[in-house]
């Protein structure tokens, strides 16, 4: 088969369309031909070097996909040949086939094309496992979310609203808070001006309860100071830096009976990702269908210019995903 693959650790050059052995079906398991795939911060990183994918998984970039199941393996009896599925992947998503165990597929929304659906497991899933599982994400619930306007920010802050809670986003630039309040967020902070934490206590002088954070180090001691009693941070990324140099007072996370929560999809095992992928999905799908939660694309790109698509999310322009067609 055709899979996008890496020559050397590196930058996005090294990227090219090559040929490589095709996924053979275990028993339980489903073959899928591949029809979109999207982006996410883990390729860069992996395309680099500084992301392995986890034992057993496949080499190839790619954590979801979109695409028609054309084999079922032994025992696989929930999916037909020619079903819409979408699926998280542990790696293998930029090629033309992928395997995957059955109970991980999701069903495609009928109106949906395989671009949109690409667009929904990785972010999707990993912001209803942050808010709902880790954060315990309800009614009247406050929350902040730092990259708003990201792919998993514009995930959460749909899947917020619909919970009946309330949330506050920061990003960098105008256009991106002005699309985090169209998705549903009280009000956005461009961190460009400044420290989000005097805004926020204005917003919000109570504290939120969940604090969503894709920048960690440098973020750490304003989120811990935007939490109330018993608020819980979610580490979920570490895009300003994983070692926090400054004093931390550890009083005060015990009298605010704070919780610090690290936080890692890929890694997780498959029983719990089949499990976090079901729940999702009955609980989701039905919304998509009626168009009350909708995926945020920003932009389409043919897989050969997978590079071309690496470079824009490395410029951090993008708003919501950036899907990879698989060939047309
Ligand atoms: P994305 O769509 O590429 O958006 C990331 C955005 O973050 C950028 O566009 C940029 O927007 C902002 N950003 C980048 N560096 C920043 C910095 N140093 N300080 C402040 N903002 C910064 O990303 P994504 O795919 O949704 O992923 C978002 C984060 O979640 C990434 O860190 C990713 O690794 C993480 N993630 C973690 C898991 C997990 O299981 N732990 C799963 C999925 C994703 P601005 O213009 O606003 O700066």
């Amino acid at each position: 088969m055709r899979a996008v693959l890496v020559k050397e650790k590196g930058g996005p050059e090294q990227l090219y369309l090559g040929e490589t052995l095709t996924p053979q079906p275990s028993p339980g398991e489903l073959l899928v031909r591949v029809k979109a795939t999207a982006l996410n911060r883990a390729d860069l990183l992996q395309r680099r070097g500084l992301y392995p994918p986890p034992q057993g998984a496949s080499p190839i970039l790619g954590l979801e996909m979109a695409g028609e199941v054309v084999e079922t393996g032994e025992h696989a009896s929930k999916w037909q040949v020619g079903d819409r599925v979408c699926a998280l992947l542990p790696g293998g998503g930029y090629a033309e086939y992928v395997t995957i165990p059955e109970g991980m597929a999701m069903p495609i929304p009928p109106a949906f094309s395989y671009e949109e659906a690409a667009a929904i497991p990785e972010v999707w899933l990993t912001a209803y496992l942050n808010l709902y599982w880790l954060g315990g994400l309800g009614r009247g619930c406050r929350v902040l979310v730092h990259a708003g306007a990201s792919g998993v920010g514009t995930a959460a802050i749909q899947l917020i609203r619909e919970a009946g809670g309330l949330c506050w986003v920061t990003a960098g630039s105008e256009r991106k808070l002005e699309r985090c309040r169209e998705l549903g967020a009280e009000d956005g902070w461009n961190y460009r001006n400044g420290s989000f934490a005097p805004w926020l206590a204005e917003q919000v002088p109570e504290g939120v309860h969940i604090v969503m954070d894709f920048i960690g180090a440098s973020y750490l001691q304003d989120n811990l100071e935007a939490l109330a009693v018993d608020g819980r941070l979610i580490l979920i990324g570490t895009m300003g830096g994983g070692i926090y140099e400054g004093p931390l007072n550890l009083g005060h996370m015990l009298m605010k009976r704070l919780q610090v929560l690290g936080t890692n999809l890929r890694m997780r095992d498959t029983a719990e990702k089949i499990r976090l992928s079901q729940e999702f999905s009955d609980y989701a799908m039905p919304l998509f269908e009626k168009g009350t939660l909708k995926p945020v694309i920003d932009r389409v790109y043919d897989w050969r210019e997978a590079a071309e698509a690496h470079r824009y999310m490395e410029r951090n322009e993008n708003i919501g995903k950036i899907i990879l067609q698989v060939d047309k």
